[in-house]
C-alpha cells in the first residue's frame, strides 16, 4: 500500500514537472491587442462571422482575413471603435492591421 502511495506521488511529481517544462518550452507569446479586440466584440460566440467564436474572430481581424461586418451582432459603433484601436495600435514592428469594413 505505502509502495503504490510512493508511486503515485513520484508520477505526480514528474507529470507536473514535465507539465512546467513544456510550457516555458512551447510558451507562445500573444499579440497584446488580440484580447482587446475581443473584448470590444459582442462575445455571443454564435460563430455567425464563419469563425469559431470571438477570439477566432478577432485573429482573423488582426490577421486581415474577416470583415468586421462579417460579425452580425456587431454594430457600426462596434465597427468604428475596433477600426479606431487598430488605426492606432501598431504591432510590435510599427505595422498597422489594414481594417477590412
Ligand atoms: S459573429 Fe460576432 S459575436 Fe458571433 S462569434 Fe463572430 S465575432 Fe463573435
Amino acid at each position: 500500500m505505502t509502495t503504490v502511495i510512493i508511486l503515485s506521488v513520484v508520477i505526480s511529481v514528474v507529470l507536473a514537472l514535465s507539465l512546467s517544462i513544456a510550457s516555458v518550452l512551447f510558451y507562445v507569446e500573444e499579440d497584446p491587442r488580440l484580447q482587446d479586440v475581443v473584448d470590444m466584440l459582442p462575445n455571443q460566440n454564435c460563430g455567425l462571422c464563419g469563425n469559431p467564436g470571438c477570439k477566432a474572430m478577432a485573429q482573423a481581424i488582426l490577421n486581415e482575413d474577416s470583415k468586421l461586418t462579417q460579425c452580425k451582432p456587431g454594430d457600426q459603433d462596434m465597427r468604428d471603435d475596433i477600426k479606431e484601436y487598430l488605426e492606432s495600435h501598431p504591432d510590435e514592428s510599427g505595422e498597422f492591421v489594414k481594417v477590412k469594413m
